[in-house]
Parts: structure tokens; C-alpha cells; sequence
């Protein structure tokens, strides 16, 4: 390794609204080396390498090249400083071939490039790195793993030396990660750096030449590969806080009580970036919150879907109330008595351009329809949703207004309160107090806790372990959408989840049977 870094991130400090993203961030990166960025979601990972690339400006701090100071202004800026990053989501286009997408890329190739040229060009670097694809395929045939080359393909021709990789492994199979990390290898021995985010520390572990951890918005760490362990990383990544005790109950939930929920050994079809659910078999009994645990895009959106009907089981069975409800219809579910508090609550459960009454009477316009259907009862809605408010110590001011002008910790208690109002025996909550601010998050939580005192079950989804901990009577561990753990909070520390969580210890043993 070269003695000066080739690149110097100093002092970078990014707010948005409400949150401080990246905080006096310091980060070294030199040439040919494999440089791990990781850290929970919401870390400011992303963020970090999005201010490098010239999509978000920093709010202070420094950028050096080779010793030099830089601005970064736009991607197009970043292009020209040899960097290039590889995204979450690519942007292709499904129905032009690899070497036509990689065309539309290169800044300086003439209106008719020489396509036989560039294929050339392609098929040389492909082999050189290991990134095999047929430049003439349309993009709409590859693979996940093979479209990921593309964007390699893309950087190295644009001539980038320092590539950043977003959770690169997210979507690829085992097979596919193995590739890729020989790929880094080819990339670092030609004096190339590589970024390459993750969550996982094995992936960091066995590709890694130097290692930083991120935790809220801050470097927690800097180590070189031979320095770390998973333990180390595993306390850097999610603090030694301990949670905070709660008011759970543990040991004394009730015996031989009938579940309000059951799955058995539930499996849904893998599509798209989700991996599906792997024959997973849980319980939720009334009176109890069973907290989930994962890094999101483990199965949670599919957990979540398979308990409101809105996916289908392709195999075990799903039991409401004790009667098999497998094939249940999304209204039939709710109309018994599952309610869903969403992540995203704009987009998932709530119309932008409809009024917070409106999207108050969406979940239930059976209940007040009136002269059958043709009007709608607007006085019992208003009515519910001050009810609903006042329990939840919510003031909403405009009810009339369009949701789309509320902020998001507004949208997400006008929802909080429209399935609250339904007096729920089975609560879905998924994040259900992320973008919330503090005092949201509390009413939140304690209705929750409420409700579950009133003999509710609640699927607490998430990915805040303190709040997990502190909320849940039982934990289970989602990873690649099998249940990795289950442990009594007390029994078990965060570490232990975050181990599980990043696919270590006992997600081992389940990677190795199938
Ligand atoms: P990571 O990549 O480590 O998961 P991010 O950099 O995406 O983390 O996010 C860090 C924090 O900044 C999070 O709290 C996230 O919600 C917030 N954040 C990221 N991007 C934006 C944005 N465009 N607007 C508002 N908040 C954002
Ligand atoms: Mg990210």
C-alpha cells in the first residue's frame, strides 16, 4: 500500500431535516485497496458516498485528490475526477444490449460510435476483470449479477480508478458475491480503489483490505482487515448501549393460550430484489409483541405482506384466530381484525393527493358508507379520527388539507391513528416509528404497549434494536428469509442479534443446509 491515500474525505458534516446524516467525517481511501464501509441502515453510509459523487454537497468539510483540494458539484464532476459508483438500483435500459447501454454512458463517444469497437473494448475488459457478459444481449436477459457487471463495465470504461460499490452484494446469490470479491481482487492488484458498502462482516472480512465502521452518522472506527474481528465490528456497528428495560412480560406470558397468529413453515417465491420467506414458522400469541429483527430486504416486506394477504404463501400454511386463513382475501383480513401501521406510510397505506379525512375513511369505507355507497358518512369519520387523535395525544391541524402537504411524522400518526381507531387484535407494524420525531415515537410506542396490555398481538418489524429490546416480549431474528433466532430479550444481547443479523453465528448453519 502507498504511503499518502489517494483520496481524503476531512470533516464532512450533511444534515437533512430533522436528522444529521454524516457528522465530521474523516475517511482515508488509497489505491489498490478494498475499502469496507459499514454500518447499520441509516448509518450515513450512503450518504457519505453520495457527497462523493457529487450528488448531495456537504455541508462542511473537505475532499482531496492526490493531495489536492477538490469540489465535487455534480456527478458529472466526480466522472471527470476518475470516480464512479456503482447504485442500489441500476439505471439500464432493458431493451438496448450491454454495448449500447454502456454507449449511453461514455461522455465523450461521437453521435454514431463504433459499436464493433466498443464491443471489442468490452469483451477485452470483461475478460481482463472477470466480469463475463455478451455485449450484444439485451440487458432485459441478464441476471441480477450479470447487469451489476454492466455497471463495472461502464465505470472502467468511463476510466474511473476509485469505484464505489452500494450494498453490492444485496441482491447476488453466494456464487455471485464469490465472483465480485474476485473481481475487487482484480481491481485492487491494478491499482484501482475500491468502496464497497455492506452490512455483512463476513463479506467485509473476507474481501476487506481496511475496514471503517459507521454508527449515527459518525466514523466509530478504522482498522485494517488483520485488526478486526466480527466482535470488534459488531460493538463498533451497534454500540455497547444497553436497552432499556420496558415493560415487557417475558416469562409470564400465559401458557396454552390459542396464537392470534400462526405460520407454518411459510415460503413465498423469491421475486425481484426480495429473497421471499424460507419456510418460516412463528407464533404470536394475544397480550405479546414479537419483535423481528434483520436488516430490511431479509424478508421483511414478505413477512409483513404473507400476515395482511397481500402476497401469497407458495407454501405452509398462515392461521388467523386459530382457522386456517391462508387463502383469505387482504379485506377478509382486515375485516377481522389486522390492522397496518406501514413504513412508508405515503406510499403504502395513504393517497398524497386525498384529504386527511379522505385517506381517515380509505382503510374502512364499508363502515361508512351511507345510502349504499352512494355517500359517505363524513361526521362518524371526522368523529373516529378525533377519537383516534385525542387517545393518541396527536393534534393534526388540517384535516381538509391534502395529505401530500403534511410532513412525513404527520402522515405517519394521521395512519398510526386510522388503524388505532379500529381497535385491532393483531397490530402489523413495520418501522412503524421511523421519520417520526421523538415524542411521536413515544405515543407510538406506548400505544403499542397499550394495546398489547389490552391482550393485542403485535409483529413489531424492525431494525432499531434499542427499540426492539425495549418493546418486545419475544425477538426473532430474520436473515435471507429464514428465522435465524429466537430468544426472550433478556436472554440475549443486541451483539448477539446484530451477529445474527449479519449473518454470522447461527445464520451459518442454516446458509450451510441449503
Ligand atoms: P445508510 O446508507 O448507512 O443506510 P443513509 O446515508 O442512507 O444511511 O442515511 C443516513 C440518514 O440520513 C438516515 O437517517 C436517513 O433517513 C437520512 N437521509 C438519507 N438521505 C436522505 C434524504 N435525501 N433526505 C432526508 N433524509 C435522508
Ligand atoms: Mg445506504
Amino acid at each position: 500500500m502507498e504511503s499518502s491515500p489517494l483520496l481524503v474525505l476531512h470533516g464532512i458534516t450533511k444534515s437533512f431535516p430533522g436528522v444529521i446524516a454524516n457528522e465530521d467525517v474523516d475517511l482515508e481511501v488509497y489505491a489498490s485497496e478494498v475499502h469496507a464501509l459499514v454500518g447499520e441502515n441509516g448509518a450515513g453510509k450512503s450518504t457519505l458516498m453520495k457527497i462523493l459523487y457529487g450528488f448531495y454537497r456537504a455541508d462542511a468539510g473537505e475532499i482531496r485528490l492526490n493531495d489536492q483540494p477538490i469540489q465535487i458539484r455534480s456527478p458529472h464532476d466526480a466522472r471527470r475526477f476518475r470516480i464512479g459508483m456503482v447504485f442500489q438500483e441500476f439505471v439500464q435500459i432493458p431493451a438496448l444490449s450491454v454495448a449500447e447501454n454502456i454507449a449511453l454512458f461514455l461522455p465523450h463517444l461521437p453521435p454514431v460510435p463504433n459499436m464493433r469497437r466498443l464491443v471489442r473494448r468490452i469483451e477485452e475488459i470483461s475478460k481482463r476483470y472477470s466480469l463475463e457478459v455478451n455485449p450484444t444481449l439485451p440487458v432485459w436477459r441478464l441476471s441480477v449479477g450479470e447487469r451489476q457487471k454492466v455497471e463495472v463495465l461502464k465505470l472502467l470504461l468511463a476510466d474511473a480508478q476509485i469505484l464505489i460499490f452500494d450494498e453490492p452484494t444485496r441482491s447476488l446469490a453466494p456464487h455471485e458475491v464469490e465472483g465480485l470479491f474476485r473481481v475487487f481482487a482484480k481491481l485492487r492488484a491494478d491499482g484501482y480503489a475500491v468502496i464497497f458498502i455492506t452490512h455483512k462482516l463476513q463479506e467485509v472480512l473476507a474481501c476487506a483490505d481496511r475496514i471503517t465502521v459507521m454508527r449515527r452518522g459518525r466514523v466509530v472506527g478504522t482498522m485494517a482487515r488483520a485488526e478486526a474481528t466480527e466482535g470488534r465490528l459488531v460493538s463498533l456497528m451497534f454500540g455497547t448501549a444497553v436497552a432499556e428495560p420496558g415493560s415487557r412480560r417475558g416469562d409470564r406470558l400465559p401458557a396454552g393460550v390459542r396464537p392470534l397468529l400462526e405460520l407454518r413453515h411459510v415460503t413465498t417465491r423469491a421475486e425481484g430484489q426480495g429473497m421471499g420467506l424460507q419456510g418460516v414458522t412463528l407464533t404470536l400469541l394475544p397480550g405479546e409483541i414479537l419483535g423481528v429483527a434483520g436488516v430490511s430486504g431479509n424478508g421483511q416486506r414478505e413477512l409483513g405482506d404473507v400476515v395482511l394477504g397481500l402476497e401469497r404463501c407458495s407454501s405452509g400454511t398462515k392461521f388467523l384466530w386459530g382457522e386456517d386463513a391462508t387463502p383469505w382475501s387482504v379485506a377478509k383480513i382486515r375485516a377481522s381484525g389486522v390492522a397496518f401501521i406501514p413504513e412508508d406510510a405515503l406510499s403504502m397505506a395513504a393517497v398524497a393527493g386525498l384529504s386527511v379525512l379522505e385517506n381517515m375513511a380509505l382503510g374502512e369505507v364499508g363502515r361508512y358508507a351511507r345510502q349504499g355507497g352512494l355517500s359517505m358518512d363524513w361526521d362518524a369519520v371526522g368523529a373516529d379520527l378525533e377519537r383516534a387523535l385525542q387517545r393518541l395525544g396527536f393534534a393534526i391541524p388540517a384535516r381538509d388539507a391534502p395529505l401530500r402537504t403534511l410532513s412525513g411524522g404527520n402522515i405517519q400518526r394521521m395512519i398510526v391513528a386510522r388503524e388505532m381507531a379500529r381497535d385491532p387484535r393483531l397490530i402489523v407494524a413495520f418501522y412503524p416509528t421511523r421519520g417520526l420525531d421523538v415524542r411521536s415515537a413515544l405515543a407510538v410506542r406506548e400505544l403499542l404497549l397499550a394495546s398489547r396490555d389490552a391482550g393485542a398481538g403485535v409483529l413489531l418489524i424492525s431494525e432499531d434494536l434499542n427499540e426492539l429490546f425495549a418493546l418486545s416480549d419475544r425477538l426473532v431474528v430474520l436473515f435471507r428469509g429464514q428465522i435465524v433466532g429466537a430468544s426472550m430479550p433478556h436472554e440475549i444481547t443486541i451483539e448477539e442479534v446484530g451477529y445474527l443479523m449479519t449473518g454470522s453465528g447461527k445464520g451459518d448453519e442454516h446458509d450451510a443446509r441449503t
